[in-house]
């Protein structure tokens, strides 16, 4: 890394212009030996593109991409000129400061320099400098402004006493690279000053990096020296950076207003009353900078020129980093970031401007900033992106954040936030013996947790959940592997960690959805006992009901829920048709999806209000915004219970135009909940649930008792049964399935049946048996060309002529885009179709239903989609067929006009949303519904068509 000397300052030198300055600067380079002696011709190059300029009296002349392989040993040499230097547009420089580099090494130096361009008549201080002690002193002993920002203000957190108190300080401090790892340590050595107010002080200047005060508040109240400690003032200190604050500090405690701190709950209000960093909440992009020496002098100064032409606040940071933007408009700022190739600047930009200035800087990045670039590898490939540091900052109270209803409903609670828990350990240990009481008793302690939610739990899934972590704690195959490890000298954390995550990745390895979960179970037991023996506190439930916070859920942390303990279910990532939200909907939990990873930094127990009836999320509520929607829930209650009242009578629209209403099953068992729940026939079998309940596949007679109940229990009802379906997200363990790198467009539905034509004939030769006279309709999933349709239909039809069945139907599963494009051929063959939206979402919009960020924008309201829909049940209409939804979208409270508009004859929902589905329809008259969905057809995007279908 690149310092400041001395030796590479020359003193009292003069130049008449700015030609002679850079001819001088040139030889002082060439005799130093950094450069070869073309290096002049570079100066003047880049001098002409646009001046090195930088403010404060000091210019970075510095050489073009083009002459780098002239720079023998990156370095700089500083000129003094006392005299002044006209660099153009009349700037005096007083101070140049060549740079040779042949790569971004110099970015440190320059960000180093720019810390000291804030200062006042630098320029004047440099001209009068008499030694080159005094430029390096000037240089880099400006002061450093205080750091204070939301990602140094930590309240509610769970802490027992002062010193565990002290030790977050002192981590918000290291986190943000003001402090060292002794920081705590020498913080805990100083005499801690009582403020008033429960509020106290510390500070100390040794291991401290830059200047920077964090303010952290207990979860409960705690008593210290016999006073209360309600918060605690950390300030890593250097230099007089925090006299203004604390004078600030002492105004607002004079005046009695220590509760401002004392009570805070929300970070913003900590920081406007010191006068902080405030978080912006603008729109903001993320764009790769690709430029190979990182963002020096050139692009940052092309960058600047960008951002000032546009009529507004624009800012930037590195991604991730939890540092605060600085203003793109400035040029030092910029080059204050150090952002080399490879981090991702993001920019964040004024709302009046956002829309214009955000793609325009995205694109100048893209670009290279006016250099030659080459494309970044892809991620795991050589080069490395910065790892997204720290989780980001909470939303702040009373903010509300817009995220993708996936399960409807109101749901009021305390967050209990579920992320990964770090955990730092030695490897080594203290001795064989020690380590393995220490395990000993970190297991007992375990085991003691474990069982008391058993005794607790009031579900039997959980409870055996539970029961089986226990065994895993008593496995003895692990217990051996660790004491070998404990023997060989390893710390008790290193040796279960290490044992745990390979008996886990084994698991894995073996491709069996069964193994992988009990490899989720493995990790699960495994962080209990880590965060025992690292005394690290797990998230505690709260013991009323709360909102579930996690990263992403599967859908067997779904299936997992306690329901009377999980209000609500809250997401960072995730979209409404990946399998978990589907399960949310058939448990009845309402779910807010995909509402971004600030979510994860809540703090334990905050407010939350999950509106997922209309997509947002309310942190720490005001009582006014609470009552609201204890009122909207109270309606939505009022409403479900007259819906639930009239849920046996038909589906009919005021105009008199009647919908069937059916069920989606994920299980034969749940038929009968169906039916007491109004369904008017079981729309959609999903029959692989079937299969999956099974260690093997099911011979004839299994299925046939399953799909005969099923008929049994609809009592002459209709019972589409779609063939089974699976591949892609949903494998069968004892069918294995080749690794494939796309599973979505791979081997799945009918594809993967047609491969294997003896499972299709034992399901369809099952359902047919079970028929009998019972209406009987099956469906074929994934079809994407008529092939496929016939070889299905052909083998139906076979086995009908040896199997008689008196009310079959025969159709497919519309859920690829080119069976819709298709259906005026196909409706000529089929007798019906069910429009699968999830899938025909996922394959019209090329976004991957469950992926972790994009599936959000997966919206079956669409256009693209409507209008395949609308395809659809056209051409089936023109050959007298019907046409179902049996996707997410039909119990979508706000598609289902849309969808009655567009003329489908049967909707197809889980159990639970059957009453309110019919009570929508009866709403409606089909001439209104008509001419919405004609509107919606012709808007441009499903944020149009939401908003269209809102105002209704
Ligand atoms: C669909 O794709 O819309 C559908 C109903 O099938 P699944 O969700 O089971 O893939
Ligand atoms: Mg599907």
């Amino acid at each position: 890394m690149l310092e400041l000397t001395a030796e590479q300052i020359r003193m009292g030198q003069s130049a008449a212009d700015k030609s002679q300055a850079l001819r001088l600067m040139a030889s002082t380079l060439e005799t130093d030996g950094l450069v070869a002696p073309g290096y002049l011709a570079g100066l003047e190059a880049r001098e002409a593109q646009g001046s090195t300029y930088l403010g404060q009296g000091i210019a970075i002349p510095h050489g073009t991409p083009e002459t780098r392989d002239q720079v023998f040993t990156t370095g700089v040499r500083l000129l003094q000129f006392p005299e002044g230097v006209d660099w153009g547009d009349s700037q005096q420089v007083y101070l140049a400061i060549g740079i040779a580099a042949r790569s971004d090494e110099h970015l440190h130096l320059l960000q180093l320099l720019t810390r000291a361009l804030g200062e006042a008549d630098l320029g004047e201080a440099l001209r009068q400098a008499d030694s080159a002690e005094r430029i390096i002193q000037l240089l880099q002993g400006a002061p450093q402004e205080l750091a204070l920002d939301a990602q140094l203000v930590g309240l509610g957190l769970a802490v027992d006493d002062f010193d565990e108190l002290l030790w977050q300080g002192a981590h918000l401090l290291k986190r943000a690279d003001c402090a060292d790892s002794g920081f705590a340590a020498k913080l805990q050595q100083t005499e801690p000053l009582p403020l008033g107010d429960g509020l106290w002080w510390l500070h100390s200047e040794q291991a401290v990096k830059r200047p920077g005060l964090a303010f952290v508040t207990p979860e409960k109240a705690i008593v210290h020296q016999g006073q209360p400690l309600t918060g605690l003032f950390c300030l890593a200190s250097l230099g007089e950076a925090h006299r203004a604050l604390l004078e600030r500090l002492c105004a607002l405690l004079i005046e009695g207003r220590g509760q401002v701190f004392s009570q805070a709950t929300s970070q913003r209000a900590v920081l406007e009353a010191l006068g902080g960093e405030l978080p912006v909440d603008w729109p903001s992009v993320r764009v790769p900078l690709a430029n190979p020496h990182g963002l020096h002098a050139r692009p940052a100064n092309v960058l600047t020129h960008l951002a000032k032409s546009f009529d507004g606040e624009i800012r930037v940071r590195i991604a991730d980093s939890g540092a605060t933007a600085v203003s793109a408009k400035s040029l030092s700022k910029l080059l204050s970031l150090g952002a080399r190739r490879g981090q991702v600047l993001e920019f964040l930009a004024e709302p009046s401007i956002a829309a214009d200035a955000l793609p325009a800087l995205q694109a100048a990045v893209e670009e290279g900033l006016g250099e030659e670039i080459e494309p970044l590898p892809a991620a795991g490939e050589g080069e490395t992106f910065e790892s997204p540091a720290e989780a980001p900052v909470a939303p702040a109270a009373g903010s509300i954040l817009p995220a993708i209803a996936a399960s409807p409903g109101i749901a009021i609670g305390p967050a209990y936030v579920r992320v990964a828990q770090r955990f730092e350990y030695p490897q080594r240990g203290e001795s064989p013996a020690a380590e393995r009481d220490r395990l000993g008793s970190a297991l007992t302690e375990v085991r003691d947790e474990i069982t008391g939610l058993i005794q607790r739990s009031e579900s039997k899934t959980i409870r055996e959940i539970f029961v089986t972590h226990l065994e895993m704690l008593d496995d003895p195959a692990l217990s051996e592997d660790v004491a070998a490890r404990l023997q060989q000298g390893e710390s008790a954390e290193a040796a279960w960690a290490a044992v745990i995550e390979a008996a886990a990745s084994q698991q894995e390895g073996l491709h069996d959805a069964l193994l992988a979960e009990r490899a989720a179970d493995l990790r699960d037991v495994g962080r209990r006992v880590l965060a025992q023996l690292c005394d690290v506190e797990a998230a505690v439930e709260p013991d009323e009901p709360y909102i579930l916070v996690m990263d992403e859920v599967g859908p067997s942390d779904v299936a997992r829920l306690d329901r009377a303990r999980v209000a609500g279910i809250l997401t960072a990532r995730g979209g409404a048709t990946a399998h978990s939200a589907i399960v949310a909907r058939t448990l009845g939990i309402p779910a807010l999806v995909g509402a971004g990873p600030a979510v994860l930094a809540l703090a334990p127990r905050t407010l939350l209000l999950l509106d997922a009836e209309h997509g947002r999320l309310h942190v720490a509520p005001d009582a006014n915004a609470l009552r609201r929607a204890e009122q909207a829930r109270s309606e939505r209650e009022q409403r479900l219970r007259a819906a639930q009242a009239q849920r046996l009578e038909p589906a009919r629209t005021r105009d008199g135009h009647e919908l069937e209403v059916c069920a989606n099953l994920g299980d034969t068992k749940g038929v009968t909940a169906a039916v007491e729940q109004g369904a008017d026939g079981v729309g959609l079998l999903r029959s692989e649930f079937v299969f999956m309940a099974h260690a093997q596949a099911p011979d004839q007679a299994t299925q046939e008792a399953e799909y005969r109940h099923v008929l049994d229990v609809l009592a002459g009802r209709p019972l589409v049964v779609r063939t089974l379906d699976v591949g892609g997200d949903k494998p069968l363990p004892y069918w294995p399935i080749p690794e494939e790198a796309n599973p979505y467009l791979g081997l799945r539905g009918i594809r993967l049946c047609l491969q294997r034509p003896q499972v299709l004939e034992t399901q369809l030769r099952a359902l047919l048996s079970a028929a009998g006279e019972r209406p009987l309709r099956i469906m074929f999933p994934m079809v994407g060309s008529i092939e496929e349709w016939r070889q299905a239909r052909d083998m139906a039809l076979r086995l009908r002529e040896e199997i008689p069945v008196t009310d079959l139907q025969l159709g497919i599963m519309v859920e690829v885009p080119s069976a819709a494009l298709l259906a005026p051929v196909l409706a000529r063959e089929v007798d019906f179709f069910s429009v699968g939206t999830n899938d025909l979402t996922q394959y019209t919009l090329a976004i991957d239903r469950g992926h972790p960020t994009l599936s959000a924008q997966a919206d079956g309201l669409h256009p693209a989609v409507l209008q395949l829909i609308d395809m659809t049940v056209r051409a089936a209409h023109a050959h007298g067929k019907w046409v179902g939804v049996c996707g997410e979208l039909a119990a979508d409270p706000h598609a289902v006009p849309l969808l009655v508009g567009l003329g489908v004859d049967e909707l197809s929902v889980s159990a639970r949303s059957i009453a309110e589905v019919k009570a929508r329809v009866r709403e409606l008259t089909l001439a209104e519904a008509r001419t919405l969905a004609q509107r919606a057809l012709e808007l441009p995007s499903a944020t149009e068509v939401r908003a269209l279908l809102e105002v209704r």
